[in-house]
């Protein structure tokens, strides 16, 4: 049994005080007023365990090395990130763990746009020493060898297109095949000249069935609505949009017409794993175009959406009864919210990675700083 302050429960992410969680072989069998016994976190807001829906992880080994560059210098096929990676990353895989340790044990999950396929089940495992669930969206090294395109989706389970626009007809009906077995992702409209090219349809129009695309910067009322009809996640990284295109995409078009967003930070060599931030981000802009509109339903919507990213029935979006424990604890003496009155527009207004305390997984409870 886990005693907190607050709690943020059920699908409609209400706010609970005093409550405590009974949990039993991992799964929440009672949420209830608080009660004597169990462990004592009555300082802490306990929300439900949150994803990053997008990092490039490999690229973490070098900080703000994008600075100087545009976007294709930094992460074009022939960009410096992938030099960095080589040079300083691969040869040393160990320097990993650290980073794991300093930037991402907040997450319960962590989607990964991996640029190097023969390293997805070392950082499955490496991962899971740290109970994150880890999803390497990741591609061969060369897109349109379709050989190498079937292993890479069969030793690691899922692929991610970084630039879809460098399929050939042959790769695409492959490709096709294999998403309808293993989850499929890509970048798409992060520039203005992908967005020309159509990048998406590309993708849709040929059959391939996608679970979310990214970025999405100048994606139209048309090709949102096609996200819609083919129930993919949109998952947006603000910052960096900001950074290399000084550009978002339209979330308020997006959310009227009903499109599932997700977040996350994208590289992590150029932008904090700071979740809070982008989410932040995404809420003012609704927020200024509908101030009427409610932060527990964009954070739910968020964790809901960015769990879709995850596909995998290991972890749940909500805390309450019937579900897997998958809880963050934010500690309430270096956030203090009892007198706000949106608590959970001040988690999402004023929270940092920083704040949290621990992470309880199944019957797992993990430091999370
Ligand atoms: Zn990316």
């Amino acid at each position: 049994m886990i005693n907190v302050k607050y709690l943020v429960y059920g699908s409609e992410y209400d706010i609970l005080e005093n409550a405590s969680i009974v949990i039993e072989n991992g799964v929440i069998k009672e949420v209830e007023e608080r009660k004597n016994g169990g462990q004592n976190y009555s300082a802490s807001i306990a929300l439900p365990g949150i994803i990053n829906a997008h990092v490039h992880f490999l690229d973490s080994i070098a900080k703000e090395a994008c600075i100087g560059y545009n976007l294709p210098e930094y992460v074009g096929s022939k960009g410096i990130k992938h030099v960095l990676i080589r040079l300083l990353g691969l040869r040393n895989i160990d320097i990993y763990r650290g980073i794991i340790e300093n930037e991402l044990l907040v997450f319960s999950g962590i989607s990964d746009f991996l640029e190097e396929y023969s390293y997805c089940t070392l950082l499955k495992n490496l991962f899971s020493e740290y109970h994150i669930v880890y999803k390497p969206y990741t591609r061969p090294h060369n897109i349109n060898d379709l050989d190498e395109l079937v292993l890479v989706a069969n030793k690691c389970g899922s692929l991610g297109i970084a630039n879809p626009l460098r399929l050939n007809k042959w790769s695409l009906d492959e490709l096709a095949r294999i998403s309808y077995k293993y989850p499929v992702a890509a970048h798409v409209s992060e520039t203005k000249r992908q967005e020309k090219l159509g990048s998406l349809t590309y993708l849709i129009d040929h059959g391939v069935k996608l679970n979310h695309v990214v970025h999405g910067v100048y994606l139209e009322d048309w090709e949102f609505k096609l996200l819609v009809e083919n129930d993919v996640v949109l998952v947006t990284c603000p910052r960096s949009n900001l950074w290399f295109q000084g550009k978002l995409p339209n979330y308020s078009k997006a959310y009227r017409l009903g499109v599932k967003i997700g977040v996350g930070t994208d590289n992590m060599g150029c932008f904090s794993t700071d979740i809070w931030r982008d989410i932040e981000i995404v809420y003012s802009i609704l927020h200024s175009n509908n101030p009427r509109i409610k932060p527990n339903h964009i954070f739910r919507d968020i964790v809901k959406n960015s769990l879709q990213v995850m596909a995998t029935n290991k972890l749940s979006w909500k805390i309450e009864e019937g579900e897997t424990a998958n809880i963050l604890l934010l500690n309430m003496d270096r956030f203090n919210i009892i007198k706000s009155f949106d608590k959970i527009g001040s988690i999402i207004k004023r929270a940092s990675t920083a704040v949290s305390s621990y992470r309880v997984l199944g019957s797992k409870v993990i430091k999370a700083y």
